[in-house]
C-alpha cells in the first residue's frame, strides 16, 4: 500500500472543519483591515530564497526542497510566503503604480525538517504583507490583526513577545559585541552554534539548546545598542499596543530565523505547544524589497502556522456543526420525488445528505446511526401517496409526518 510521504498529512473531516473555520475567520478579519488576497505559485526560482532568506540560514542550507526541472532550471518549493509576495509585488510593478499595498495569503509551504509533533514538511501558513508604511503604528496594526484572530477563534493564554532588531546603523555595533562575547564563551556553545558564531552570529540566539540559551541570556542585549530612531520606533510600538489594550512582553533576545528583518519583530506564543510554541510570528523588513532588486520600500508582515493553531483548537474540542438532514428513500418509486424534494430543501439553505441507497429501512437507519445523523427524513410508498415525508429526530425518537410543501418551514428553525 502506498502511504503519504513522511512529514505530510491528510486533513480529514471533521478536522478539516477546523481548518475551514480558521481560514474563514482569517479572511473575515483581513477584510476588516483592508487586506486583499494574493496567490503566488508553490514553486519559485531557487535564487529568490537564497537572496531573501539569507544563504547562512537553516532553511537555505538544509531545509529547502530544491530540484532541477526538465528545462534545467533550479526551482524550490516555497519554504515561506514573504519572498514570493515581494517577488510578485516587484514583477507586477506595484512600486511604480501603487506602492502602498496590503496583501494576505494562505497555503502550503515546504521544508525538509525532522518530522515532529505539530511540524510537517508540507505545512500551511496564513500571513499578511504590507508594503509602503514605515510608521510604527503599522507594526501595531499587524500585531492587532493577529491578536483579534486568536480572540475570535476563542484562544486564550496567548503571549505576545516583541523586540527590536535595530537597523543598519545600530545593529553592527551589537553584532560586534555579541560575537566578542560568544567567542569568549565558545566552549559552552553547541557544535552548530560554534559554526554559526563566525558566519551568522544572530542565529545563535535562535538555538533551542539549553546550554546555548543560558549563554545567550547572560550576554549583551540588543535593546541597549539601539540608535535614537530605533529606540523611538520601539517606544511608539509599545505605546500603541498599550493604547489598544494588547498585553505584551519585551524579550531582548528574540530574533527570527530569517535574515531580512529590521526593527520590530514579534512572536505569538501558546504554552500548550511545548518547545515548538510559536503560533504566529513576523516583523518589519525595511530593506527586503530593495535587496530583491526593487526601490527602497519598507514592509512588514506575519505568518501564522495553521497546523499549530489546529493543535490548540483540537485540544479544546470541536464545536460540532449541525449535521445535515439524512434522507432515506425507500424503493425506486420514491426516488424522483425524493431528488426533487432534496433540491428544494437545499434551495432554502437546508443541508441534506443522501447516500445513494434505496434498500430496506432497517439497513438505512443503521447506516444513518453510523453516520451520526441527528435528523432523518424518510419517504416510502405510504408517504409518497400522502404527499408527505416522515421526519425523525434520532436523539429524542420523536417523529412527525410533514406535507411536502411544509418541510422547509418545518425544518427552518432547526437549521437557522
Ligand atoms: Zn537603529
Ligand atoms: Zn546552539
Amino acid at each position: 500500500m502506498i502511504k503519504a510521504p513522511p512529514g505530510t498529512k491528510d486533513i480529514l473531516p471533521p478536522e478539516s472543519e477546523i481548518w475551514q473555520k480558521i481560514e474563514e475567520t482569517a479572511r473575515k478579519i483581513f477584510k476588516l483591515y483592508g487586506y486583499r488576497e494574493i496567490r503566488t505559485p508553490i514553486f519559485e526560482s531557487t535564487s529568490l530564497f537564497q537572496r531573501s532568506i539569507g544563504e547562512v540560514t537553516d532553511i537555505v542550507e538544509k531545509e529547502m526542497y530544491t530540484f532541477k526541472d526538465k528545462g534545467g532550471r533550479s526551482l524550490t518549493l516555497r519554504p515561506e510566503g514573504t519572498a514570493p509576495v515581494v517577488r510578485a509585488y516587484l514583477e507586477h510593478q506595484f512600486p511604480q503604480k501603487d506602492q502602498f499595498q496590503k496583501f494576505y495569503y494562505m497555503g502550503p509551504m515546504f521544508r525538509y525538517e525532522r518530522p515532529q509533533k505539530g511540524r510537517y514538511r508540507q505545512f500551511h501558513q496564513i500571513g499578511v504583507e504590507v508594503f509602503g508604511p514605515s510608521h510604527p503604528m503599522m507594526d501595531v496594526e499587524v500585531i492587532a490583526i493577529q491578536w483579534r484572530l486568536f480572540k475570535e477563534l476563542g484562544i486564550d493564554n496567548i503571549e505576545v513577545v516583541i523586540n527590536s532588531l535595530g537597523c543598519e546603523k545600530c545593529r553592527p555595533a551589537y553584532r560586534e559585541r555579541l560575537v566578542e562575547y560568544l567567542r569568549a564563551n565558545r566552549e559552552r556553545l553547541c557544535e552548530t552554534c560554534q559554526r554559526r558564531l563566525e558566519r551568522n552570529p544572530l542565529r545563535v540566539l535562535d538555538c533551542k539548546n539549553e546550554g546555548c540559551r543560558r549563554v545567550v541570556r547572560e550576554g549583551p542585549e540588543i535593546t541597549e545598542f539601539l540608535c535614537e530612531d530605533c529606540k523611538k520606533h520601539m517606544e511608539q510600538v509599545e505605546k500603541g499596543l498599550q493604547q489598544l489594550g494588547i498585553p505584551y512582553r519585551v524579550d531582548p533576545f528574540l530574533v527570527r530565523g530569517l535574515d531580512y528583518y529590521t526593527r520590530t519583530v514579534f512572536e505569538f506564543i501558546h504554552k500548550s505547544l511545548g518547545a515548538q510554541n510559536t503560533v504566529s510570528a513576523g516583523g518589519r523588513y525595511d530593506h527586503l524589497v530593495k535587496e530583491l532588486g526593487g526601490p527602497d520600500i519598507p514592509g512588514i508582515g506575519f505568518a501564522l502556522g495553521v497546523e499549530r493553531l489546529v493543535l490548540i483548537l483540537n485540544a479544546r474540542g470541536l464545536q460540532e456543526e449541525k449535521k445535515p438532514l439524512y434522507f432515506i428513500l425507500l424503493g425506486e418509486d420514491s426516488l424522483m420525488k425524493g431528488m426533487e424534494l432534496m433540491e428544494k430543501l437545499r434551495n432554502n439553505g437546508i443541508p441534506v445528505m443522501w447516500t445513494g441507497k434505496t434498500g430496506s429501512i432497517k439497513a438505512q437507519l443503521r447506516l444513518a446511526n453510523k453516520k451520526g445523523a441527528s435528523l432523518v427524513a424518510i419517504m416510502g410508498e405510504d408517504e409518497l401517496n400522502r404527499h408527505s415525508i416522515k421526519i425523525k429526530n434520532m436523539e429524542t425518537g420523536e417523529e412527525s409526518e410533514v406535507k411536502w410543501e411544509e418541510v422547509s418551514s418545518f425544518l427552518s428553525s432547526y437549521y437557522s
